[in-house]
């Protein structure tokens, strides 16, 4: 599938649309979701264009994924749920049912403190 920009990532990243930002690196943007499943509800987004996981991970250069993944470790830590508790998701075809196709990593949970 094509990377289409007529997305609200695209708009995120590209500061059109503002967002409750949690973190931002040189190659991420995490935000609170708007619509949060969890106490815990945060977005972690590579700046690239990328539609989701697979793509990401065959065209994005090693450089990219690495600061994408150390980010989203470093949204745990920041939002306190590594005692807690949290999950990992990043939705993708018909069965994933993707809504934004900018590839995206939920991270759902919780602190203890909640
Ligand atoms: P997915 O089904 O994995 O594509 O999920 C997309 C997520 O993006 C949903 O959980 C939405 O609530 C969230 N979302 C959509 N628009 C925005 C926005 N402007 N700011 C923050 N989160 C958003």
């Amino acid at each position: 599938m094509q990377y289409d920009k007529n997305n609200v990532f695209y708009k995120i990243i590209n500061k059109t649309i503002k967002t409750n930002i949690v973190l931002e690196g040189e190659h991420f943007l995490a935000f609170h979701d708007i619509t949060p499943k969890a106490p815990v509800h945060v977005l972690v987004i590579p700046k690239g264009c990328y539609v989701d996981y697979r793509d990401f991970i065959e065209s994005a250069t090693d450089e990219e994924i690495l600061d994408f993944q150390k980010g989203i470790q470093k949204v745990i830590d920041k939002m306190k749920i590594r005692e807690g508790g949290y999950r990992l998701i990043s939705n993708s075809g018909k069965f994933g049912q993707q809504e934004v196709m900018h590839m995206h990593v939920h991270i759902l949970g919780k602190s203890i403190d909640d």
